[in-house]
């Protein structure tokens, strides 16, 4: 799948949250998700694990009966992930449970996908460093749906950004990244 690039909101880069990052790859502009944390100020952020050269975020999961760990790629919009363990239930259409590794505590809400095509209700809910501004992440494995709540943003700003899909919707084109 082509990597689609997509321009980043300018008043978006002028208040960039804490907890957001950009990046530079091959001369483009690329949102990181940096610091993100549980319901109780758990650090998902694996500073261990990376996927393109960045640290991941760090989820425990619930897939069909198993139970493990997954590291998503931080990169927004990209759902590269690495799992733990094998996976018995892992096609495209399951939907995990994420929860903090050590708590146990869920990261899950109820709120809607808003990619054409998933009938998903439920996201995996990421606070960002504020406190107040959030990232939700679609539940279901192969969707690519990922959307952004910001303080202090107006709401278009938000929705401009939750749509931004840098890597297209399908696999990541893993290639690309080898180049640099
Ligand atoms: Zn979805």
């Amino acid at each position: 799948m082509e990597l689609q690039h997509k321009e980043i909101p300018v008043e978006f880069l002028q208040r960039l949250p804490e907890g957001i990052k950009i990046v530079k790859r091959h001369g483009k502009e690329f949102m990181v998700v940096e610091s993100v944390f549980g319901p109780n100020g758990e650090d998902l952020v694996s500073r261990s694990v990376h996927i393109h050269g960045e640290p991941t975020l760090r989820l425990g999961v619930t897939i069909g009966n198993r139970t493990g760990m997954i590291f998503v790629d931080s990169f927004w919009g990209s759902h590269a992930k690495l799992y733990s363990f094998v996976p018995d239930d892992a096609h495209e259409n399951a939907e995990v449970n994420a929860f903090v590794p050590e708590t146990g505590a869920s990261l899950m809400a109820d709120r809607e996908c808003d990619i054409q095509g998933c009938d998903c209700k439920r996201s995996i809910l990421l606070n960002l460093p504020d406190g107040r501004s959030k990232v939700y992440v679609c539940a279901r494995l192969g969707c690519p749906g990922h959307s952004i709540d910001l303080a202090d943003m107006p709401s278009e700003v938000a929705k401009s950004v939750g749509s931004i899909n840098f890597f297209g919707v399908g696999s990541l084109d893993e290639s690309w990244f080898d180049e640099f």
